[in-house]
């Protein structure tokens, strides 16, 4: 099977700048050499804490903060070598939703604009088609063409997610970045506006890289998962298998934090960890979750895991089971 998006040691780092000269005094490596592959018509997860790296690679993806280091190929074309005008054609099949649609929406123009705008701006459309796509897509996200004439703030926090998600399908993308889209929603929200990702997924055969800091959401709607710490991903393999079999020890600790009581972890298998996520300016040498991990041995101070090639692979010298 083709991919759709193939990252390849993937690496965004921030400068950290002191004095009045802004020298720069060393980087926070946000995201650290990741390898991964989005199949067309997935939903793959990224997991993991905040800071650990997963915004910063979904947004580096979509090219709204592009990557320090590495490719991104879409359809094994590669972004930073293609013209011009293929980029842009790309750039509107790949889209992001945040977890806060307002902060994306700007307050002062109406809904109907809001939405209509990106059609005009790639001139994809005229006024009058746009507004007939407007009318459509409002239909199809849970909406009515009556709120068209509406502003941000006279909706609720999931009909905003709902203009969000309206406002990521006007340009027909095959991919869509979800940034933890309902993280901030009320539970009884959360599973409407999953579901309707599901439906719209169906119907429009899109692709997913959903990003969430818990296991709750990912575990009803990903097809994978992609476990993060500091920068990397430690584990990454299909849903069923990350909640049955998780092999990496914090994987483990993700999924003892998963707020339903979860069947397949014994209470004795439980792991606790303390003590905070190292900063990732200074990442720690060998495996980057030695400081904290129950199992770790010399070795793992030393010399850094890799992930191991297969389906279901974990970066860990001492994988469990
Ligand atoms: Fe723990 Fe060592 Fe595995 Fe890292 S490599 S997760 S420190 S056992
Ligand atoms: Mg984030």
């Amino acid at each position: 099977r083709q991919p759709l998006v193939e990252i390849q040691n993937l690496k965004k780092y921030y400068p950290i700048k002191k004095g009045i000269l802004s020298k720069t005094v060393g980087h926070v490596k946000a995201v650290d050499g990741l390898n991964f592959l989005i199949y067309p018509g997935e939903t793959i997860s990224l997991v993991g804490e905040s800071g650990c790296g997963k915004s910063t690679t979904g947004r580096a993806i979509v090219k709204l903060d592009p990557q320090t280091e590495g490719k991104v190929l879409f359809e094994g074309k590669d972004m930073a070598t293609i013209q011009h005008k293929e980029l842009r054609k790309i750039r509107t099949e790949m889209q992001i939703i945040f977890q806060d649609p307002y902060s994306s929406l700007n307050p002062r123009k109406r809904i109907g604009d809001l939405l209509a705008e990106p059609l005009i701006a790639h001139r994809l459309a005229t006024k009058e088609e746009a507004s007939k796509k407007v009318d459509q897509i409002l239909e199809i996200v849970g909406l009515t063409k009556f709120h068209k004439s509406r502003y941000p703030h006279e909706f609720s926090g999931g009909q905003r997610q709902r203009v969000g998600i309206a406002r990521a399908l006007m340009l027909n993308p095959k991919l869509i970045v979800c940034d933890e889209p309902v993280s901030a929603l009320d539970v009884s929200i959360q599973a409407q506006v999953l579901n309707l990702l599901k439906d719209l997924q169906k119907e429009f055969n899109l692709t997913y890289l959903f990003i969430a800091h818990g296991l709750g959401a990912v575990k009803y709607i990903s097809d994978r998962i992609a476990v993060m710490y500091l920068g990397k991903i430690v584990e990454i393999g299909k849903t069923e298998e990350i909640f049955k079999n998780p092999k990496h020890p914090y994987t483990k600790v993700l999924l003892s934090a998963y707020p339903i009581p979860n069947p397949h972890l014994r209470n004795r298998e439980r792991i606790v960890v303390e003590g905070d996520v190292p900063s990732p300016a200074n990442p720690p040498k060998g495996c980057r979750f030695h400081t904290r991990c129950p199992m770790a041995q010399a070795i793992c101070k030393e010399k850094e895991p890799l992930l191991n090639a297969t389906d279901h692979s974990v970066a860990c010298h001492f994988p469990l089971n």
